[in-house]
């Protein structure tokens, strides 16, 4: 099942990728703190640019956290290189704020070890964007999350979605988290458009950063999905109101619910029996939210 939907707690909402003044954003690191928690969010994590040219920041955020707002350390690591040339982008999150610098010869799949070693949280950022394959994703230790939505790379390039990638890595038997994030960096077209909702007991960034690592969260544009639950041969879904609920699978299953405007929708299960399906659904604006996997 969907530990978003079982586990206890409640919702969080909170953007786990963007970027300050102390690499190459645009705001100092408290101005971020402050769009977050002003833009109605639960958590934000500052995930500066691991470069030399910054100085390898893991940037202090506490200062910034308040009544109902905190922060998890973060950055984003580099590594050369892809099949086509380009370095790695891996986002961290609940980094320990002396994570050593990467030595000149460490690879991508050290580097992402030595971040889950530490208790980070890790995803691969807006493959789209830079064209990660899976083979360059299958060389690297199991990480949590791949980044199904990139707001920036969606503004800046048209390239913000991931979802090709998170198919491709359930298919080959890799199980892979779905989270979809701002990328933010001059906090204005992409800023609040991709988030993740985390069901945690506390708001507290260790029960955030437990919630995370456990699956318990789905990603959102703007939709809202209250509850999954399998009955049967059958999923039940409960969202805000949408007007298509998919189901998508293994190579080309899939299954849909048609609305305009429904808030309830029950798929069956039957096709994706054996495999893996996750759950997307879309307003009326074309806004999506995508669930974690289920492996049925
Ligand atoms: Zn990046
Ligand atoms: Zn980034």
């Amino acid at each position: 099942m969907l530990t978003a939907f079982t586990s206890p707690g409640s919702f969080l909402r909170g953007n786990l990728h963007c970027h300050s003044s102390r690499s190459d954003g645009d705001p100092l690191p408290e101005r971020v703190c402050a769009f977050y928690r002003d833009a109605g969010y639960d958590f934000v994590s500052l995930t500066d640019h691991f470069m030399e040219r910054f100085g390898f920041p893991v940037v202090d955020t506490t200062p910034f956290r308040q009544e109902g707002f905190t922060t998890l350390m973060g950055a984003e690591l580099h590594a050369p290189g892809l099949g086509n040339g380009e370095i790695w982008h891996l986002v961290a999150n609940g980094l320990p704020l002396d994570f050593a610098a990467p030595a000149g010869d460490e690879t991508a799949a050290e580097l992402a070890r030595r971040a889950l070693d530490a208790g980070a949280f890790v995803s691969l950022a807006h493959p789209g964007w830079y064209g990660l394959t899976l083979e360059d994703a299958l060389a690297l230790p199991q990480v949590h999350a791949v980044e199904v939505f990139n707001a920036i790379c969606d503004w800046e390039t048209g390239r913000g979605d991931g979802g090709y990638l998170i198919d491709q890595l359930l298919n080959r038997g890799r199980t892979t988290g779905v989270i979809a994030t701002d990328d933010a960096h001059r906090y204005h077209g992409e800023f609040c458009r991709g988030w993740v909702m985390v069901k945690a007991t506390e708001n507290t960034p260790d029960a955030i950063l437990a919630a995370l690592k456990s699956g318990a969260y789905y990603a959102s544009q703007g939709p809202e999905i209250r509850h999954v639950e399998i009955d049967g041969d059958w999923l039940n879904v409960e969202t805000s109101p949408v007007d298509s609920v998919w189901l998508v699978g293994h190579a080309a299953r899939s299954k849909v619910v048609m609305g305009p405007g429904i808030a309830h929708a029950r798929l069956p299960l039957e096709k994706f029996a054996g495999g893996w399906a996750r759950l997307v659904v879309s307003d009326a604006e074309g806004r999506r939210a995508w669930s974690n996997p289920l492996h049925l």
